[in-house]
Protein backbone atom coordinates (compact mmCIF):
# COMPACT_ATOMS: atom_id res chain seq x y z
CA UNK A 1 0.00 0.00 0.00
CA UNK A 2 1.39 3.13 -1.02
CA UNK A 3 1.30 5.92 1.82
CA UNK A 4 3.11 9.34 2.07
CA UNK A 5 3.76 12.00 4.60
CA UNK A 6 1.31 14.49 5.89
CA UNK A 7 2.24 17.82 5.92
CA UNK A 8 1.07 18.11 9.47
CA UNK A 9 3.62 15.80 10.63
CA UNK A 10 1.13 13.38 12.73
CA UNK A 11 0.16 11.21 10.21
CA UNK A 12 1.05 8.83 7.40
CA UNK A 13 -1.21 9.51 4.22
CA UNK A 14 -3.09 6.34 2.47
CA UNK A 15 -3.88 6.16 -1.09
CA UNK A 16 -7.47 6.27 -0.69
CA UNK A 17 -10.32 5.64 -3.34
CA UNK A 18 -13.67 7.78 -2.49
CA UNK A 19 -16.61 8.71 -4.75
CA UNK A 20 -16.40 12.35 -5.51
CA UNK A 21 -19.47 14.20 -7.02
CA UNK A 22 -19.15 16.86 -9.19
CA UNK A 23 -21.35 19.62 -11.60
CA UNK A 24 -19.74 19.14 -15.33
CA UNK A 25 -21.81 21.69 -17.41
CA UNK A 26 -25.12 21.64 -15.06
CA UNK A 27 -24.73 18.03 -14.79
CA UNK A 28 -24.13 16.24 -11.24
CA UNK A 29 -21.73 13.24 -11.89
CA UNK A 30 -20.20 11.14 -9.24
CA UNK A 31 -16.62 9.36 -9.76
CA UNK A 32 -14.19 6.87 -8.21
CA UNK A 33 -11.25 9.51 -7.14
CA UNK A 34 -8.18 8.45 -5.74
CA UNK A 35 -5.90 10.88 -3.49
CA UNK A 36 -3.79 10.53 -0.46
CA UNK A 37 -6.12 11.07 3.13
CA UNK A 38 -4.19 11.59 6.36
CA UNK A 39 -5.99 10.11 9.39
CA UNK A 40 -5.40 12.69 11.42
CA UNK A 41 -6.10 15.41 9.76
CA UNK A 42 -8.26 14.45 7.20
CA UNK A 43 -6.50 16.35 4.45
CA UNK A 44 -6.24 15.20 1.05
CA UNK A 45 -3.58 15.80 -1.39
CA UNK A 46 -4.16 14.02 -5.17
CA UNK A 47 -1.11 13.74 -7.32
CA UNK A 48 -1.11 15.60 -10.84
CA UNK A 49 -1.90 12.12 -12.71
CA UNK A 50 -5.02 11.37 -10.12
CA UNK A 51 -6.11 15.22 -10.58
CA UNK A 52 -6.23 13.76 -14.49
CA UNK A 53 -7.68 10.38 -14.40
CA UNK A 54 -10.77 12.11 -12.52
CA UNK A 55 -11.38 14.76 -14.82
CA UNK A 56 -11.11 11.77 -17.48
CA UNK A 57 -13.68 9.95 -15.10
CA UNK A 58 -15.87 13.19 -14.97
CA UNK A 59 -15.99 13.51 -18.47
CA UNK A 60 -16.89 10.17 -19.25
CA UNK A 61 -19.77 10.35 -16.72
CA UNK A 62 -20.71 13.55 -18.08
CA UNK A 63 -20.87 12.14 -21.28
CA UNK A 64 -22.85 8.57 -20.61
CA UNK A 65 -25.63 10.78 -18.36
CA UNK A 66 -26.33 13.31 -21.13
CA UNK A 67 -25.96 10.30 -24.24
CA UNK A 68 -22.91 11.44 -25.75
CA UNK A 69 -20.39 9.27 -26.81
CA UNK A 70 -17.90 8.59 -24.43
CA UNK A 71 -13.90 9.07 -25.03
CA UNK A 72 -14.04 4.60 -24.73
CA UNK A 73 -17.16 4.45 -27.29
CA UNK A 74 -15.56 7.06 -29.83
CA UNK A 75 -11.53 4.83 -29.29
CA UNK A 76 -13.38 1.40 -29.45
CA UNK A 77 -15.96 2.27 -32.43
CA UNK A 78 -13.14 4.09 -33.92
CA UNK A 79 -10.91 0.47 -33.74
CA UNK A 80 -13.75 -1.47 -35.11
CA UNK A 81 -14.15 0.41 -38.45
CA UNK A 82 -10.62 -0.24 -38.53
CA UNK A 83 -9.55 3.59 -38.97
CA UNK A 84 -6.84 5.87 -37.46
CA UNK A 85 -7.27 8.72 -35.11
CA UNK A 86 -5.55 10.63 -38.31
CA UNK A 87 -8.58 8.78 -40.71
CA UNK A 88 -10.83 9.52 -38.78
CA UNK A 89 -9.55 13.19 -38.05
CA UNK A 90 -9.99 13.38 -41.62
CA UNK A 91 -13.18 12.21 -42.03
CA UNK A 92 -14.40 14.37 -39.60
CA UNK A 93 -12.63 17.50 -40.93
CA UNK A 94 -10.71 18.14 -37.94
CA UNK A 95 -7.24 17.63 -36.82
CA UNK A 96 -6.04 14.06 -35.24
CA UNK A 97 -5.25 16.22 -31.81
CA UNK A 98 -9.06 16.64 -31.43
CA UNK A 99 -10.05 12.97 -32.21
CA UNK A 100 -7.05 12.27 -29.25
CA UNK A 101 -7.93 14.65 -27.19
CA UNK A 102 -12.12 13.10 -27.36
CA UNK A 103 -11.06 10.37 -26.67
CA UNK A 104 -8.78 10.84 -24.00
CA UNK A 105 -11.16 12.76 -21.84
CA UNK A 106 -12.53 16.24 -23.57
CA UNK A 107 -16.16 16.73 -24.11
CA UNK A 108 -17.01 16.73 -28.02
CA UNK A 109 -19.69 19.04 -28.60
CA UNK A 110 -23.00 17.78 -29.82
CA UNK A 111 -22.55 18.76 -33.23
CA UNK A 112 -19.48 16.81 -32.99
CA UNK A 113 -21.29 13.72 -31.46
CA UNK A 114 -23.81 13.72 -34.12
CA UNK A 115 -21.22 13.58 -37.10
CA UNK A 116 -18.84 11.06 -35.01
CA UNK A 117 -21.93 8.84 -34.72
CA UNK A 118 -22.57 9.02 -38.96
CA UNK A 119 -18.82 8.10 -39.50
CA UNK A 120 -18.88 5.26 -37.00
CA UNK A 121 -22.49 3.48 -36.29
ZN1 LIG B 1 -2.29 15.17 8.66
Amino acid sequence: MSTKKCPCGKGDMNLTTRMKSACCNGVDVHVESSAYVCPCCGIEVGTVFQASETQKAIAEEYRKKTGLLTGCDIESLRKKRALTRKQLADLMNVCEDSVRKWEEGLVQDFTMDKRLRKILD
